[in-house]
């Protein structure tokens, strides 16, 4: 076989629903020398990294940590520490990644009922307490902001419902987490994940994760193993904190070093701000679609800022639009899932992708091609 040449990507923009757009500096981090993932220089990373992962979640849970595998890892991490078979689970479903919840916690042995609402709108508060009423779960999960709809979740209604029952509050902020509020302690969240190549901006393939007392709790209190010998925290967790620092798995040292430099970023521009520019370009792409005549799939209220989910205008092809903002512009956005399948872009303003230069790129290539 002859040696293939380098490769070079193409310089894309990314305003899909993730990876987004990644800072040079969290480039240049990822290109440091190795080191062991049990050099002292290392747990000191990791050390850092949960600082910074417990100041962004807004949290000051002990177990506060990042699973060496992508968001999904983070859903299966959290649903399988939690239940057992037999277990009772709630699961809300608005799009996507809650059918993913579901399918995972089946996986698990659990009994699910599902609280559903149709897709590109919120689940109803209502509709939790009937489930709540009706059944007796360990758990309900919802998913904070819905990439394959664009909807943003309210959560601190339910969130009080679910602690009345006497369950815990499991949340998906995969693409929420560093674009959106999320307070996970004020709002009374045990469980939540999330990833890095959304709105934090890193490179794929992490999933920050934190549980609080109560969720350590029912994990302590097991009587059966977790049925994931990789995932299972009451090992994991001696390798994040505590005295012994266990080898369980060997680190993703240059994902680490990237996440260390992506949170350091964020905590240097501070939530806030954070949160302000994601609403601001998200106005100005608004703005600028309704301009060339574009809707939105999900009422205003309930719309993500990061991820923009409009309705593909009647005569226009998904695919041929979508294929020449690749070739042609470099842009990347991405197409709907489902039932929006060829009916709805998803346009993604997520860390830093959010970006006026962005917004007025993609429109602007838009405007020429349509
Ligand atoms: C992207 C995403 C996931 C899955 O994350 P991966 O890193 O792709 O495994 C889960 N939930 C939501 C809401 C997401 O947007």
């Amino acid at each position: 076989m002859s040696t293939l040449s380098e490769f070079h990507p193409s310089n894309r923009i990314l305003m899909g629903p993730g990876p987004s757009d990644v800072h040079p500096r969290v480039l240049k981090a990822m290109a440091t020398p190795l080191i062991g993932h049990l050099d002292p220089e290392f747990l000191k990373i990791m050390d850092d990294i949960k600082v910074m992962a417990q100041a962004t979640f807004q949290t000051s849970n002990e177990l506060t940590f990042v699973v060496s595998a992508p968001g999904s890892a983070g859903m299966e991490t959290v649903l399988v520490n939690l239940l057992e078979p037999g277990d009772e689970a709630v699961i809300c479903i608005h799009g996507v990644f809650g059918g993913r919840m579901k399918d995972i916690a089946e996986r698990c042995g659990a009994k699910v009922t599902t609280v559903e609402s149709p897709w590109g709108q919120p689940i109803d508060a209502q509709q939790v307490k009937i489930a709540l009423e009706n059944n007796a779960p360990k758990l309900v999960a919802i998913v904070h902001a819905e990439t394959s709809t664009g909807v943003l979740q309210p959560l601190e209604e339910i969130s009080q419902m679910v602690h009345d029952a006497g369950a815990l509050m499991v949340v998906d902020a995969v693409t929420s987490y560093c674009g959106a509020p999320l307070k996970v302690d004020e709002w009374g969240i045990d469980a939540i994940y999330s990833g890095t190549q959304k709105c934090l901006s890193a490179p794929p393939g992490l999933s920050p994760v934190s549980l609080s007392e109560k969720a350590v709790q029912v994990l302590e209190d097991r009587s059966t193993k977790v049925q994931s010998w990789f995932l299972d925290l009451t090992m994991v967790k001696n390798y994040w904190s505590g005295a012994k620092r266990a080898y369980h798995h060997t680190a993703p040292v240059s994902a680490m070093y990237a996440l260390r430099e992506a949170y350091r970023l964020v905590l240097e521009e501070g939530l806030e701000n954070r949160f302000k520019r994601h609403q601001e370009n998200h106005l100005l792409l608004r703005s600028q679609l309704e301009n060339l005549g574009f809707e939105f799939l999900v009422d205003e209220p309930f719309r993500l800022p990061m991820l923009n989910a409009v309705k593909i205008p009647e005569g226009i092809d998904d695919n041929t639009v979508r294929h020449r903002l690749l070739s042609e512009y470099n842009i990347e956005i991405g197409g709907g899932l489902g039932a929006f399948a060829g009916k709805v872009w998803r346009i993604g303003l997520m860390g830093e992708s959010s970006d006026a230069n962005h917004v007025n790129m993609l429109t602007s290539a838009l405007q020429s091609i349509l």
